[in-house]
């Protein structure tokens, strides 16, 4: 099973189906990480 977890607070998002087990970093995907505000 994969799992999606937010780079910014490390909580999971989401699990996918994978044959290993996969943790993918996403951002952007996660209530504390709002697509508007701007990287430094
Ligand atoms: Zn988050």
């Amino acid at each position: 099973m994969g799992t999606i977890v937010c780079q910014t607070c490390n909580s999971t998002i989401e699990h996918f189906e994978d044959e290993k087990v996969t943790v993918l970093y996403s951002k952007g995907s996660c209530q504390c990480d709002p697509p508007n505000q701007q990287e430094k």
